[in-house]
């Protein structure tokens, strides 16, 4: 079966920058399973992956905007120190949880630390970089009506949550 919308893809995969530093990688973590057509991997590597089938082996550079996207400096802001919770230490690249002023959560991370004003960072860490994946295509079989009613894999490489 071809890599198309509606099949569960098992892949082997590494996830390099532009310099070849390793951003993510399966190894260690087992083979990874996704839906096609389900939003659950960024566009340009389901794009590259399309018509491909078990045994090929894939490799694309994906571009930010088929990955997260642009970085937005308008998402780059400063709070007071104060409005930060006290009882953590903070870090640069430490997460939190915020509210954005329309209302939706949205995790932004610590990009500065000042004496009393901490900048924080709500782009994606991976907005604005080119994504170069190493894919190895182990597997591609049809999805069960139910994985295509979740919009995701059921079983090994993929959700547990009803098993
Ligand atoms: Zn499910």
């Amino acid at each position: 079966m071809d890599i198309q919308n509606d099949a569960v893809v098992t892949i082997a995969y590494t996830l390099k920058d532009d310099d070849g530093n390793v951003i993510d990688s399966s190894e260690g973590h087992g083979d990874f399973a996704y839906l096609h057509g389900h939003e659950n991997i960024v566009p340009g590597l389901e794009e590259a992956l399309a018509g491909k089938s078990a045994g090929d082996s894939v490799s694309a550079s994906v571009v930010p905007e088929k990955a997260y996207g642009p970085r937005n400096e308008e998402l780059v802001f400063s709070v007071a120190r104060s409005r930060m919770p006290d009882d953590v230490d903070l870090e640069i690249g430490m997460e939190f949880r915020a509210q954005a002023q329309d209302g939706q959560e949205m995790i932004v991370s610590v990009a500065g630390i000042e004496d009393d004003s901490v900048t924080l960072d709500g782009n994606h860490p991976l907005a604005g970089r080119t994504l170069n994946f190493d894919v190895d295509v182990k597997d591609v079989r049809a999805a069960t009506p139910e994985e295509i009613d979740h919009g995701h894999v059921h079983g090994p490489g993929g959700h547990h949550h009803h098993e």
